[in-house]
């Protein structure tokens, strides 16, 4: 846009690009739901596997939901704790949350006991809702008995699923409701409704906090980033500028991401409430079903991370869904490796543009534009009302200069106030008042962002720093490999020295041919000492790849000699 290339030129030697303006006002959550269910009461809001919901029945179901949640002693401030795979209910009761007054506390319902009573005690959270699948509410009722819950909702799974066996899903029997512990009330989904009527009205201000946002499992103990409405509503109005301003509500927003996770929440839950378009609803990514329901659904906006892009672009070519009602694919959450692109819109004709985001900012802050150059291997400009600033990573005050790396730092409207009772840990996530990200990464001349890669997984190797993103960029140029990741492990030499661990589509092709296949590829320094074959690599909850689970491995074997 103007604004952005004026600015970009006013500022070349300090490399602080803003996104295009943002001049929507500052919203509760609930005005986008309110304002679709006027607008459009008759009009699809949810497909769950063809089961349709309108905006109206979900406005409905919310203001009931909000009222059962008061009568169960929801007030302002109240936290209650969602742990849903996507389904139909996660809408009524993340809304009806806040309707009540409540903030929503987005649980994985895959995690562990341990992960689950941490996030129960830190958020203080009084009430969880879930559902009937047996090890999910296993799991629940046991922490409930060991925290300070006061009521468990269950929501019967089969009643909104037609489609159940499909999924293998092992559901509890209603009669065994009676093991949940005495000091929790709980309820079904029905005898919950039961109890709802209208609402009371509770005057919130946007500013307040709507969703504890869980993040950093990966590192250590997860902390909640305290996301208000209006970080959520900034975010969400910002893709809509992004996308031109124009999204009509015939569109269809593909939810193959689950809504508990900052990604998924922002660019289909929301998004789709504010433009009043269909979002389309998966329990869980499974390649069979995604390919049926894209055949089914036609959707228009299909948000995911590159893992699911990488499994289609690896279809055989008579497997290969159509994709042409596809307006644009929005991959982010992790690298984007520039050869899964390539194959993706060769082999389906979509348009894919990589995003950059992370929970603290609600998330996303960079992103390709849609129209326009979409530049290679680059998370794009800053997104509307954004500004990003590349920070020295020794002297934090300093902000370098276009092309040249540092800390990712981003200030916007979508940037949370901070971590949920952690002073510390907030004080340090931030830099003049700049979200430090904990990525490295630098501006090019016209403004894009490249990630180079996240700090802590840098690889210190002989006094060189050395970024495994480059080595799996590079592997991923070998056509037979699928996956790829590059750790760093003990070396008694250079401290550390890269080791990658692929996944490939030939058998033939060994570790040591695609050491050598690296070899002028990359620098010698980057070389990985070992290049080991793998059935399948270790994902995160949400599919993208994960490397501590390698790391550990492979602590554990230095730890053995
Ligand atoms: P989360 O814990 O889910 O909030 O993850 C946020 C992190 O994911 C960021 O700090 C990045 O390290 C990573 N990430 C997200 N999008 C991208 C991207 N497009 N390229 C590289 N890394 C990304």
């Amino acid at each position: 846009t103007a604004s952005r290339e004026s600015s970009a030129s006013q500022t070349p030697s300090l490399a602080i690009r803003h996104g295009a303006p943002l001049t929507a006002q500052p919203r509760l959550l609930g005005d986008l739901l309110d304002r679709s269910v006027q607008r459009f009461p008759g009009r699809p809001a949810v497909d769950f596997m063809g089961r349709i919901t309108s905006w109206g029945a979900l406005g409905a179901d919310v203001e009931r939901a909000a009222a059962a949640l008061q009568a169960l002693g929801v007030v302002k401030g109240t936290r209650v704790a969602l742990c849903l795979p996507n389904t139909p209910y996660y809408p009524v009761f993340f809304f009806a949350t806040l309707k009540a007054g409540g903030i929503v506390v987005n649980v994985n319902p895959l995690y562990v006991e341990r992960e689950l009573t941490h996030l129960i005690e830190d958020s203080g959270a009084k009430i969880i809702v879930t559902c009937d699948i047996a090890e999910i509410q296993a799991r629940v009722l046991k922490v409930a008995g060991e925290t300070g819950l006061r009521h468990v909702i269950t929501c019967p799974i089969a009643d909104v699923l037609p489609g159940l066996k499909r999924f293998g899903y092992k559901l509890v029997k209603r009669k065994e409701i009676g093991h949940a512990p005495a000091s929790a009330q709980h309820l079904y989904y029905r005898a919950f409704m039961a109890k709802g009527g209208t609402s009371r009205a509770v005057a919130v201000d946007p500013h307040e906090v709507a969703v504890l946002q869980y993040t950093g499992g990966t590192t250590g103990v997860p902390k909640a980033a305290m996301l208000s409405h209006a970080n959520i509503v900034a975010n969400t109005d910002a893709m809509l500028v992004h996308c031109g301003g124009e999204v009509p509500e015939q569109d269809r927003v593909l939810g193959v991401l689950p809504l508990f996770h900052v990604f998924a929440l922002t660019n289909v839950l929301t998004f789709s409430t504010l433009v009043a378009a269909e979002m389309i609803l998966l329990p869980r990514f499974e390649l069979k079903q995604l390919l049926a329901t894209l055949k089914r659904t036609r959707p228009t906006y299909f948000p995911a991370v590159p893992t699911i892009y990488n499994a289609l672009a690896n279809l055989p070519a008579g497997e290969r869904p159509d994709l042409s009602a596809i307006k644009v694919c929005i991959s982010g959450g992790a690298p984007l490796p520039v050869e899964v692109r390539h194959a993706f819109e060769a082999h389906t004709g979509a348009k894919l543009v990589e995003g950059y985001g992370l929970s603290e900012a609600s998330p996303i802050i960079t992103c390709n534009p849609f129209v326009g150059v979409n530049k290679e291997g680059s998370a794009g400009l800053p997104f509307p009302g954004t500004t990003i600033e590349i920070r020295d990573r020794e002297d934090p005050t300093r902000i370098m200069p276009a092309g040249e790396k540092g800390e990712i730092c981003a200030r916007g409207p979508q940037v949370m106030s901070g971590y949920w009772h952690k002073p510390a840990e907030t004080q340090a996530a931030f830099a003049d008042g700049s979200l430090r990200t904990g990525d490295v990464g630098y501006l090019d001349a016209d403004g894009y962002l490249f990630i180079v890669d996240r700090i802590k997984d840098m690889i210190l190797c002989g006094g060189y720093n050395v970024y495994p993103r480059v080595i799996e960029e590079a592997l991923y140029e070998h056509p037979a490999v699928v996956e790829a990741v590059v750790i760093g492990v003990a070396d008694p030499h250079r401290g550390q020295s890269p080791k990658a661990f692929v996944v490939v589509s030939d058998p033939a092709v060994t570790g040591a041919a695609l050491r050598d296949f690296l070899r002028d590829k990359i620098s010698k320094i980057e070389l990985p000492r070992e290049v080991e074959i793998r059935d399948t690599l270790p994902k995160t909850l949400i599919g993208k790849l994960s490397k501590k689970e390698l790391v550990a491995e492979e602590e554990a074997k230095a730890a053995q000699h």
